[in-house]
């Protein structure tokens, strides 16, 4: 069976509540507060596993952290690298790491990081740039827009993917996005969760394949710096401080479970 977003008439659909549902979340800016890790996103884990509810991090950072968040928090899957690679607890209690792209692909976005690096000798590449298997990532925080525009024009001519997330450029070869990650996820480890039980929550640019095409989808409240970039947006936006980052993911989450 297919999981598919789309399988029935969305606009006839009451969204779900209660329990038995998964709440997928993107981590940088969404689940941290102003770069931080705080309270409300142990509340949120918590909160999530109270319930009989599921959280699983769709994030664009490297399977190590996958692996951090599986061994230390109570979390049965994550979606890594921007999709990537699943990870999950199997029946034993050991991490499984599944890359969604081929042997191909990584062997060509090795060499092309190679040719990156030639080109642009200064671009600060993420520290756990090394730790990645089906994409690289850019830290642009000391970049001027020049450079960056530069960097991209680059990947454009090597027929390289690419997004910008508050944090990195991930850099990618062959199909990979949080949206495919997702629904090969479902499709193999939760095939008869509905897609109504299921809500995603973003605040960047690389969580627009969600907002595209997840109808539950969720902007928290400091999604407004980077809206007006987005071609395709959440279905709700949060607003206001109360609703910034981890804040607005715990507030969302206790209001629909
Ligand atoms: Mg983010």
């Amino acid at each position: 069976m297919i999981w598919d977003l789309h399988q029935t008439t969305w606009d006839v659909w009451c969204p779900g509540y209660g329990s038995n549902m998964i709440f997928f979340s993107d981590f940088d800016g969404t689940l941290t507060l102003d770069g931080h890790l705080t309270k409300d996103f142990f509340e949120i884990v918590e909160y999530v596993h109270e319930k009989n509810n599921e959280l699983i991090i769709v994030s664009g950072r490297s399977v190590s952290w996958g692996h951090f968040f599986l061994t230390h928090f109570p979390l049965k899957a994550c979606i890594m690298e921007g999709g990537g690679v699943i990870l999950y607890v199997d029946e034993r209690g050991e991490i499984v790491q599944e890359p969604l792209i081929t042997l191909l692909e990584i062997d060509r976005l090795a060499a092309f990081t190679v040719k990156l690096q030639h080109h642009f000798p200064n671009i600060p590449l993420s520290a756990d740039s090394f730790g990645r298997l089906t994409d690289r990532a850019i830290e642009f925080k000391f970049m001027d827009e020049e450079l960056i525009d530069d960097v991209m024009k680059f990947m454009d001519q090597e027929n390289i993917n690419y997004s910008k997330s508050n944090v990195h450029i991930n850099f990618w070869c062959g199909e990979v996005s949080k949206y495919l990650g997702v629904t090969q996820f479902m499709a193999k480890h939760r095939p008869i969760k509905e897609a109504k039980n299921c809500w995603f929550f973003g605040d960047a640019p690389n969580d627009e394949s969600m907002f595209e095409l997840f109808y539950n989808s969720v902007g928290v409240s400091n999604i407004k710096h980077c809206i007006h970039r987005l071609k395709f947006k959440p279905r709700i936006i949060l607003e206001g401080d109360e609703n910034v980052g981890a804040k607005g993911v715990l507030r969302y989450v206790k209001s629909v479970s």
